[in-house]
């Protein structure tokens, strides 16, 4: 019995890096699986074939995770086409960093709208079909900046900051009608984008972590398995460090 057989999921962001290694995770384990982006157009329908290739039923959208409006439109529609919503992954997420002194009010309004607000935004709207069901997995992606700062980005590590106050309030309203909240904090993640970072730069980094390598996409997409699956049926209101040991 593969471990997520019969759920359905929404994975935010899930057009590329983390996201898409989650969905990929998600439909292998036998979840159905929603997913957004908001501008990827070609790589999210060429997602959806890949997807069903396992065998399961998946549907991408267009749609801005920081929009209130558009995400309740997008909890109704996927509850229209799936008939439930089990497990919420808000992977969503961008970065503008500067050192405070040049940080713009722009910079700061849009790192805490796409990461923060959109975590509001769609999990006020998921707790209604969860709440009718009596059961739901909610999981936010935070960061290690997110529980240790981060010089340069004020504006992410607030916005990780503040979803694990998020997640946190969440599990302790909606534990009693068996919805569980959890957020994973991943550290050094390599992926499409840091792989045009500099090699020597990335090897200093791989060096300082304990386990002496990057995560992958996959690290974070195992823990988000056993956190949607029944596996975690006891865990709520916990922070999971993804990152090799960086942070003890
Ligand atoms: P990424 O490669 O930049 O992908 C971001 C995804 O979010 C894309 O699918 C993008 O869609 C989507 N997106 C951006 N704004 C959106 C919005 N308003 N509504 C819906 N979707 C939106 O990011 P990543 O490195 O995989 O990171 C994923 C998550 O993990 C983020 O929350 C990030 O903060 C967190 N994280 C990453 C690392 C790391 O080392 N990579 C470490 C700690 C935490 P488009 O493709 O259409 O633009």
């Amino acid at each position: 019995m593969k471990l997520l057989q019969g759920k359905t999921a929404l994975i935010t962001g899930a057009s590329r890096g983390i996201g898409r290694g989650i969905a990929m995770k998600y439909a292998q384990e036998g979840a159905n699986v929603a997913f957004t982006y908001i501008s990827s157009v070609e790589q999210g329908e060429e997602m959806v074939k890949e997807l069903e290739a396992f065998g399961i039923k998946a549907k991408g959208y267009l749609s801005d995770a920081s929009d209130f409006k558009v995400a309740d439109e997008l909890i109704a529609d996927i509850v229209a086409t799936f008939g439930t919503l089990d497990i919420v992954v808000n992977n969503a997420g961008i970065t503008k960093d500067n050192l405070l002194m040049r940080m713009s009010e722009e910079q700061w309004d849009d790192v805490i709208r796409v990461n923060l607000k959109s975590v509001f935004n769609i999990v006020k709207a998921a707790q209604k079909p969860m709440l009718k069901q009596r059961s739901g997995s909610i999981i936010n992606i935070s960061s290690v900046v997110g529980i240790k700062g981060n010089a340069g980005q004020t504006n992410y590590s607030a916005s990780k900051a503040g979803i694990i106050g998020f997640t946190k309030s969440v599990a302790l309203e909606l534990g009693s009608r068996n919805i569980r909240s959890n957020a994973i904090a991943p550290g050094f993640i390599e992926t499409e984008m840091t792989s045009a970072l500099d090699e020597k730069t990335v090897q200093s980094w791989r060096n300082s972590i304990p386990l002496k390598r990057g995560g992958t996409t996959e690290d974070v997409a195992n823990v988000c398995v056993f956190l949607g699956s029944n596996m975690s049926a006891y865990v709520t209101g916990q922070v999971l460090n993804v990152c090799g040991g960086m942070l003890t």
